[in-house]
């Protein structure tokens, strides 16, 4: 063996190896049906009599070489041994000798059965109400996640090269990014429109590199699924915050603006609100990208990964177009908010979304873009603001009360000094769940808000940008926050008291005192000290 291919190879002792083609039979050469395969590992050929060439019995790839010929309709032979200058040797023929279009259709259907792999797992995603999926390729394993409910869990494990595949074809093959290539070393972004059996699919795709490998993250923007409109009963808002958003929707002009972090359900609520205008409206919306369908209103389109201004553009454009509601989908920058305040001072009524912590905190954000506070409190302009997260429910069929869950005992104490009478209602997630709630313990996400409807008192303190003094008011004047509201779902026995405190951070007595004990913080840790000590 001379061959410098061969200069690493060691057969297995007693192994006879093949090392010309001389030693095989004379009509025995490799099978077509399997050459693009092989040309694509590059280190297994096979024959048409089924025998598999391999200068490594034992990889991992004779056992997938295997299964590709069984999907082939072919019949694996036995396994022989030999060097690699003969399997290249043969490679070598084999894209000569082979009809190259036949070869590259081969391929092309390899790699469509990787875009098959990724739509299945999309539809996995879809079935099981998932948010988003996480693709975690490291050097050793290929962990996928679902995020549910907020929450993380495993889903299955992958070969990390075929999480590499799954995550190179969504990138190269299925999105809308024509000009860029997936490359795991960078952080890249594109949107991703599936076909599937339920219909259209669209996707959010981001990637970072990370320690041995990379993470793929697709979050699930429309299921495709005819879906209904969901009220805002059923989203969760109380019977006074819709009475409030009814009477916002119903007035001439103005901006109802709704703001939550990323992932909170802001469109679903914009969809929702959209239901609730008379068809007798025009209504146009500008979305990157329009992820809920409504009939009724006419849905544009932008892309803000190619036009930085499209949203203020568009909304210019479609003031244009004789409409009597405009949806902004997001105002992240000056250029749009000044459309807002032009189309509400021009007769429209428009709804945005914007990303602040509170409802009042809206009109510092605006203030931030560089709107005067004296355009903020002129009293065409701002009519009602919302501010939404979601929390997750209890399952209804497996709650168990508060009182006897294990990991809430420590708490206990300082539950019942805050809900007092209705502590014994408080309900807990069941460990390991029920059949009902799929073992997750949880019947699904509710939005907790607060609505801040603009009466001219509030302008007064717009006008000063004084937020603190306007919150106060608010509260002499009966408005709740989304704190409020989820310690309401709490003491309702729907929510459990660690998932509201996830959300809001400690519960007290009254959200009036903002003040910090430091002597609670200091029996706090010396009560962790002493639990350690034990
Ligand atoms: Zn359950």
């Amino acid at each position: 063996m001379s061959d410098p291919a061969d200069n690493n190879f060691k057969a297995p002792p007693g192994v006879k190896v093949v090392t010309s083609a001389s030693q095989l039979a004379v009509d025995d050469r490799p099978a077509p049906e399997m050459a693009a395969w092989c040309l694509q590992r590059k280190n297994i050929i096979v024959l048409k009599s089924g025998t598999i060439l391999t200068a490594d019995p034992g990889s991992r790839d004779v056992q997938n070489c295997r299964i590709a010929m069984v999907n082939k309709g072919l019949r694996p032979g036995k396994i022989m041994v030999a060097a690699p200058s003969l399997i290249n040797t043969f490679l070598a023929n084999l894209g000569s000798a082979e009809d190259y279009k036949q070869i590259q259709q081969e391929v092309a259907e390899e790699i469509s059965s990787q875009q098959k792999r990724l739509r299945t797992l999309v539809q996995e995603a879809i079935d099981a109400d998932v948010s988003d999926i996480h693709i975690e390729v490291r050097t050793d394993v290929c962990r996928i996640r679902f995020r549910k409910y907020g929450e993380l869990y495993l889903h299955s494990e992958w070969f990390p090269r075929l999480g590499r595949e799954v995550a190179a074809v969504a990138f190269n093959k299925e999105t809308d990014h024509a000009t860029a290539h997936f490359n795991p070393l960078v952080p890249q972004d594109a949107a991703m429109p599936l076909r599937l059996s339920g219909g259209e699919v669209r996707l959010r795709l981001a990637s970072m590199p990370a320690h041995g490998g990379f993470d793929m993250v697709m979050r699930i923007l429309s299921s495709g699924r005819a879906t209904g409109t969901v009220s805002l009963d059923d989203l969760g808002y109380t019977p006074e915050q819709i009475y409030i958003i009814k009477r916002a929707i119903a007035m001439p002009h103005g901006a109802v603006l709704l703001s939550g972090p990323t992932g909170s359900g802001k469109t679903t609520t914009l969809a929702s609100c959209l239901h609730l205008i008379k068809t007798t409206r025009k209504v146009y919306t500008i979305e990157d990208p329009v992820e809920k369908v409504v009939p009724t209103v006419t849905q544009v389109p932008v892309n803000t990964d190619t036009d930085d201004r499209s949203f203020a553009s568009f909304g210019r454009a479609a003031l244009r177009m004789d409409p009597d509601y405009i949806v902004l989908g997001e105002m992240r920058d000056e250029d749009t908010a000044n459309v807002m305040l032009r189309a509400t001072i021009t007769g429209h009524l428009v709804f945005s979304t914007i990303h602040t912590n509170s409802a009042p905190g809206i009109i510092l954000r605006l203030a931030d873009m560089g709107i005067s506070s004296v355009m903020l409190s002129d009293s065409n302009v701002l009519v009602c603001l919302i501010f939404q997260r979601l929390i997750a429910v209890l399952c209804p069929h497996c709650k168990i009360p508060a009182v006897k869950a294990k990991e809430h005992q420590e708490e206990l104490h300082r539950w019942q000094t805050i809900f007092e009478e209705d502590y014994p209602k408080l309900y807990a997630r069941k460990p390991g769940g029920c059949n009902h709630c799929n073992r997750s313990a949880l019947a699904g996400r509710k939005v907790v808000a607060e609505v801040v409807w603009v009466d001219e008192k509030g302008r007064e303190f717009i006008q000063k940008l004084d937020i603190l003094g306007w919150e106060r008011y608010l509260r002499s004047m009966g408005w709740r926050t989304y704190r409020d509201r989820a310690m309401q779902m709490v003491r309702e026995g729907l929510v459990d008291p660690f998932d509201a405190e996830a959300l809001i951070g400690e519960m007290t007595v009254t959200d009036e005192s903002k003040g910090f004990d430091y002597n609670i913080a200091r029996e706090q840790m010396e009560k962790e000290k002493a639990r350690k000590g034990e």
